[in-house]
């Protein structure tokens, strides 16, 4: 563990917030790896694969490796435990999920250390995954009967058909998450597709595989059969389509490229799928904006997890008549930010979470530079922190033939672009093939408002940056083109994991010619009826 303490290397560059005194060795126990690795779906023999972490470069675990064959034991052993679960009524299998939200409460510093651990995101970002997991336990725990009940629907016939509206479970949900929010892309998934009466066979990213872990233990204590969540570990290309081609129904979340290839598979097994894809998020400062809200607002938006969230702005538009003032204060705000690799609050931002992503963001910001941008601030690795340091960097003049303007960067930089009208802003802000997040900033909020119905993308927050969307956990949160398909949050959330059933039961007289009816008179009897129907206002 990297202890610079109050030392400041180098002039004008990100301050180092001071060390935790707690190492990720002695956080997180080869004992505790050596009990977690346990709920991995894998043989005796099994191959190893080595984490490391990425505050450190230091190995952090030795993982199993599943093989094919695993994900087809985790399988058979989901579908038979999901037969009995499904029998369990809804309030029970919902009283789960709120025992859950208190002992994660209760319990978030074990998951928060592991969190670090694995990502090497600062501490109060990892906190965002425990808010947002356990909104969702909360949501789902108080809701899923709501969402769940049976619904009276108008029948073929009034009075004489009596229709009712079901859901039933999937069955065997196949959950494939990333590495960037290890806790709350398995679980706040997980848990409404268990409200809902199925069983999981999760595949988190092996690098977080920890944290997935451990969640899975909290949720055995808090009454979950044990057998109704698998976990599986392994390479993405082999591991995760064994997945896809076993599940009923598959919720996906991670790059555009894996999704679609995620999406073909489940087409050609018509199973349906969600996918909670990348994105190109915009945010725009109109010129009546708080200028130090924006300012701050941008931060979060831009540097939260080191830009390592799907959610996060990469591109930022800003009046022209207020980008000056706007630049100098969100500018200030980034060169002051405290980056350190503490297993303790007080760190602004930590680490990327592996090297493959510190070479994206290196050649993103080094290609612009070359071909002509500004760094405004930032633009270097800190490898005196910790081996995936990046400063929060902030870069003026991107033009359209650089990576950084189009491609998703997933790390802590931002490329700023001025705007004259509205027009020419929102349309700026929709030219990418993605949809996922946006952000208006604006002391109007009707106008805001305006704006945000305008923008292609399935969250807009109006003076915030992604927190206001995608924590009213009642509402649908997903993307629109290539940022995905499907939601998770809200109603849509959870009756994506259940099959709709309508039954209808036919009273007195059948559906066709009876008690001597002609044709004809059954045709015109019926005509008249239609008509009324209609008259009468029915839908
Ligand atoms: P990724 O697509 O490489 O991997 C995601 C998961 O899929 C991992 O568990 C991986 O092992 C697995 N995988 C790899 N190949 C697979 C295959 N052929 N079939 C099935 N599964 C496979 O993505 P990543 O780099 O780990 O994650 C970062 C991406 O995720 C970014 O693009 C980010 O924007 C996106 N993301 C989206 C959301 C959202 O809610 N929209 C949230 C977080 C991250």
């Amino acid at each position: 563990m990297t202890d610079i303490t109050a030392e400041n290397r180098g002039v004008g560059r990100n301050p180092v917030a001071p060390g935790a005194g707690r190492t990720v060795a002695s956080a997180v126990p080869q004992s505790l790896v050596a009990r977690l690795t346990r709920g991995i779906v894998a043989g005796e023999e099994a191959e190893r694969q080595e984490n490391l972490a990425p505050f450190t470069g230091e190995p952090l675990a030795e993982l199993p490796q599943s093989t094919v064959a695993d994900v087809e034991a985790a399988f058979a052993r989901a579908r038979q435990a999901q037969q009995a679960w499904a029998a369990v009524p809804v309030q029970r299998r919902a009283a789960v999920l709120l025992r859950f939200h208190d002992l994660l409460l209760k319990r978030q510093d074990e998951v928060l250390d592991l969190i670090q651990a694995e990502t090497g995101k600062a501490r109060l970002h990892a906190f965002d995954e425990i808010l947002a997991t356990a909104m969702a336990a909360r949501h789902y725990g108080r809701g899923a009967a709501g969402y769940l009940r049976d619904r009276r629907r108008g029948g073929a016939v009034p009075v004489l058909t009596h229709t009712v509206e079901g859901r039933r479970p999937k069955g065997v949900v196949g959950l494939i998450s990333p590495w960037n929010f290890p806790l709350e892309l398995s679980v706040s998934d997980a848990l409404p597709a268990f409200a809902a009466g199925n069983a999981v066979v999760n595949k988190p990213d092996t690098q977080t595989a920890l944290t997935a872990l451990w969640a899975r233990e909290l949720l055995i204590e808090a009454g979950l059969p044990a057998e109704l969540w698998q976990i599986v570990v392994g390479d993405g290309p082999v591991i995760g389509p064994a997945v896809v081609e076993r599940a009923d129904y598959v919720s996906f979340t991670g790059s555009t490229r894996t999704g679609r290839d995620v999406a073909q598979r489940a087409a050609a097994r018509l199973v349906g799928a969600s996918l909670e894809l990348g994105g190109k998020n915009a945010m725009l400062v109109l010129p009546d904006a708080d200028l130090d809200r924006a300012a701050e607002g941008a931060v979060r938006a831009c540097f939260r997890s080191a830009g390592q969230l799907c959610i996060s702005i990469e591109r930022l538009y800003v009046h022209r008549s207020v980008a000056e003032q706007f630049l100098a204060r969100f500018t200030a705000r980034a060169k002051a930010m405290r980056l350190g690799s503490g297993l303790a609050y007080g760190a602004d931002m930590g680490s990327l979470t592996s090297r493959r992503q510190l070479e994206t963001v290196v050649r993103h910001v080094e290609e612009a530079v070359k071909a002509g941008a500004t760094v405004l601030t930032g633009g270097q690795a800190r490898p005196e922190i910790g081996p995936f340091f990046y400063e929060p960097t902030i870069l003026d003049g991107v033009t359209p033939e650089m990576s950084v303007c189009a491609d998703e960067t997933f790390g802590p930089v931002v490329s700023i672009y001025r705007f004259d009208t509205e027009e020419e802003a929102i349309e700026a802000a929709n030219a990418t093939p993605y949809g996922l997040n946006s952000s208006v900033w604006t002391r109007d909020l009707r106008r805001g408002r305006a704006v945000a119905a305008r923008l292609h993308t399935g969250t807009v927050n109006v003076n915030e940056a992604y927190a206001a969307a995608y924590g009213s956990i009642a509402a649908p949160m997903g993307g629109m083109g290539d940022s995905g398909l499907g939601r998770r949050h809200g109603a849509e959330g959870i009756l994506r994991f259940t099959e709709a059933q309508s039954i209808a039961s036919q009273r007195v007289m059948p559906l066709a010619p009876a008690f001597g009816l002609t044709e004809e008179r059954f045709a015109a009897m019926f005509t008249s009826g239609l008509k009324l129907l209609k008259a009468m206002g029915v839908k």
